[in-house]
């Protein structure tokens, strides 16, 4: 049973824009429209304009337009539309979560944390848009100044993925509007609602015409080749494959663009023998299930000290086991369902392939029948090394439980990926906790607790995770260029 009626669902979907958001106007798209689903049922929620490769420059030609004007905005009141965008948000949390459970499929619960969690990135900018600033120095010769000045990179690129349809936007569109850019937003074509929704509100919060335009589009090569091929354009900020992200960066170095590249992940999640064991399991259930498995900080595979793997691995199993799954909407729901039929089979192929190599389901293992695209919660024990989930992204509810024998082997473990976006580590050791924080080849660790997100910290990877930082003072350095002047005196 639903606590959210029909006519409430209803509701939201025809408050959302469903046009082309450029130059100030909302517009429809040269090529028609596509339709969003509901991955809880398979069912249509809405048509959306579908963008063209026209419309997309046009978008960029708005973008290059504003870029003058807004780069002398007065950071105060740059500053200040975000803290309106910021209130706005918060005040309609519960509406913009039903959409982007509508959109997305996780619990209402869970968008509600989004909803708050991507609006903090606005309030922090908000914060961050008045201390930009240079500094003033005497030479080491003492014969002359060295001035640095900070000025906004220009026109930027923003593409953003379908599994934080909010939050993975307002981390690029906060530091850009804080830091005085303009720019062109892509939201992925699965779920772009959100996006649209705050495309609106920051029209609606005095954000003046051309500084964010916003393209919808089911060809994304296609649209955004010639943008990132364009010279006025001098960032490109992505969110989402690793695989996508290599073939983008490819295109941005013949325009040398600045780059933020935020990418997949494999977090390897360890527990040490003296660590809490329930507390473990606790932060291991957040770590794994939050947003359905299909987050890039999502534990993908758990390290287990050899004395308490059994015990971790069955408590853990109870609680996964006992998550209620269903339609996001539905009261009590935990987990929902994955976001289409294909990330539902990559899932249920790295199961079957660990299973087919002799790992064993503690709980779970299963694809649901029926509509939407429902995986049950599943933990695997006596995983082969050479299971394909132990070194792939899975993007599901699914946990891999390993044993080791020491903390060497722990850390070798837990580094032998070419991902390097977060771990987590647990244990009640200070100086062994700190000793294996260091030894992580990760931009991120979570010490004791499952999750890292935090709009005042610097959220982002190394190795084949990506670069760049989103979030924290480090957030806005990205939309910033340093100019230097040799000033003599
Ligand atoms: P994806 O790479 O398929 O798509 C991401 C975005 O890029 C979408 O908007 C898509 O339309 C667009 N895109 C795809 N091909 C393109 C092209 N040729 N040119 C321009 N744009 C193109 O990723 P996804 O499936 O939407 O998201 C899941 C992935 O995102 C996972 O790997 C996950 O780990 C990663 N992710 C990383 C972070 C992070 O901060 N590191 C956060 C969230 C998700």
């Amino acid at each position: 049973m639903s606590t959210i009626s029909a006519p409430e669902e209803q509701k939201i979907l025809e408050t959302v824009p469903k046009q082309l958001y450029i130059d100030g106007e909302w517009r429809d798209g040269s090529k028609g429209t596509f339709s969003v689903e509901d991955p809880a049922t398979g069912e249509t929620l809405v048509d959306v304009a579908d963008a063209s490769e026209d419309d997309a420059k046009a978008a960029l030609d708005a973008a290059a337009a504003a870029g003058p004007e807004w780069a002398a905005y007065p950071p105060r009141e740059r500053g200040e539309i975000l803290r309106r965008a910021f209130e706005t948000i918060i005040k309609h949390e519960d509406e913009l979560a039903l959409l982007m459970t509508l959109e997305m499929g996780k619990p209402l619960k869970e968008s509600k944390a989004e909803v708050a969690y991507g609006a903090e990135f606005l309030r922090w900018f908000s914060e961050q848009a008045v201390r930009i600033e240079g500094r003033y120095a005497t030479s080491p010769n003492g014969q002359g100044r060295l001035l640095t000045m900070q000025q906004p990179v220009g026109p930027c690129l923003l593409i953003t993925p379908w599994n934080f349809p909010l939050a993975m936007g307002t981390r690029k569109v906060g530091p850009a509007i804080a830091a005085g850019c303009t720019m062109v937003v892509k939201p992925a074509q699965l779920t772009p609602l959100s996006m649209l929704m705050l495309a609106k509100i920051l029209e609606d919060s005095g954000l003046p015409k051309g500084v964010l335009n916003l393209v919808t589009a089911t060809s994304s090569g296609e649209t955004m080749g010639p943008l990132i091929a364009d010279p006025r354009l001098r960032k490109l900020s992505f969110t989402g494959s690793t695989e996508v992200g290599k073939k983008l960066m490819a295109q941005a170095s013949d325009n040398l663009l600045r780059l933020s590249m935020e990418l997949g992940g494999n977090a390897p999640f360890i527990v040490f023998d003296d660590a809490d064991i329930d507390s473990a399991v606790q932060g291991a259930v957040i770590a794994k299930m939050r947003n359905i498995g299909e987050a890039c900080t999502a534990a993908n595979r758990f390290h287990v000290a050899g004395s308490v793997a059994d015990e971790f691995a069955e408590k853990l199993a109870g609680k996964l086991g006992a998550m209620k799954v269903g339609r996001g909407t539905d009261d009590g729901v935990e987990v929902g369902p994955l976001i289409d039929d294909n990330q539902r089979s990559k899932v249920s192929e790295l199961v079957e392939d660990a299973v087919g190599r002799g790992a064993k389901a503690l709980v779970g293992g299963h694809a649901r029948d029926g509509a939407g695209y429902f995986y049950d919660p599943t933990v695997l024990t006596d995983v082969p090394d050479d299971a394909r989930l132990l070194s792939e992204e899975i993007f599901g509810p699914v946990a891999p439980v390993k044993g080791f024998a020491d903390e060497d082997e722990a850390i070798a473990a837990a580094n032998d990926t070419e991902f390097g976006l977060v771990a987590y580590v647990f244990t009640s050791d200070l100086k062994r906790a700190l000793r294996v924080c260091e030894k992580l080849e990760t931009g991120m660790v979570g010490l004791n607790q499952g999750m890292v997100s935090n709009a005042a910290a610097p959220f982002g990877g190394i190795k084949q995770s990506g670069f760049g930082r989103e979030g924290g003072p480090e957030g806005i350095e990205e939309y910033l260029e340093t100019k230097y002047v040799a000033v003599n005196l």
